[in-house]
């Protein structure tokens, strides 16, 4: 328990650029960013543990039944998933774990794993998120504005989650998470665990 390290799961409305956000936080090489699981074929030029883990439903169904994943959904017919095994793998050998995922996934994780650190990427102004979505350029009126929709209803969720970073722009975005997570490596209930697992310390109650 004492070296583990921290599960960080990034999440919010689609538009906000968590994915962005993302990408640039996995130049930090002591990251170890989740690899998905899923059941659908591997596009041209996937690769097997890079994209995804690339299963059979048979499989991924026994992994279901012994509860291995954190969280996994069906969509469009194939299943998604995110590994448990990896992730906690990962974590107690020491590494910072990064999960980027949507909403509700986020909070599945959550009751699995409320010691993880959950953010919550904000746009700067729901006008900048509608223009997000719309310069997307690849949808209907009518899909756009139920993307909206939806996105302004997840905005709920937000008091679920530990943090809340507003993405102006990328670098103020990832700044801001590099604080948290530098912030969340000196906090007593973790470094506790650490200064009394290291039996020269003595901390009194
Ligand atoms: P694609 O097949 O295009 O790579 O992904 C299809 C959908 O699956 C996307 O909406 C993506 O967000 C979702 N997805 C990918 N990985 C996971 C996962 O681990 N869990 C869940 N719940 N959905 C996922």
């Amino acid at each position: 328990m004492a070296n583990n390290g921290l599960l960080i799961v990034i999440s919010g409305p689609s538009g906000t650029g968590k994915g962005t956000i993302c990408k640039a936080l996995s130049e930090d090489k002591d990251l170890w960013i989740s690899v998905s699981a899923t059941t659908r074929e591997p596009r041209a030029g996937e690769i097997d543990g890079v994209n995804y883990y690339f299963l059979s439903r048979q499989e991924f169904l026994e992994k279901i039944e012994n509860d291995d994943f954190f969280e996994y959904a069906e969509v469009y017919g194939n299943y998604y998933g995110t590994p448990k095994w990896k992730a906690l793998e990962a974590i107690y050998s020491g590494k910072d774990v990064l999960l980027e995922i949507d909403i509700q996934g986020a909070l599945k994780v959550k009751q699995q794993y409320p010691e993880g650190v959950f953010i919550f990427i904000l746009p700067p102004s729901m006008e900048e998120l509608k223009k997000r979505i719309t310069n997307r350029g690849t949808e209907t009126e009518e899909s756009l504005m139920r993307r909206f929709k939806s996105a302004y209803h997840e905005m709920n969720y937000i008091s679920k989650y530990n943090y809340a970073v507003v993405n102006d722009t990328v670098e103020n975005a990832v700044d801001k998470i590099k604080a948290i997570l530098s912030a969340e490596k000196c906090r007593v209930d973790r470094l506790k665990e650490k200064i009394l697992d290291s039996e020269e310390v003595e901390i009194h109650e």
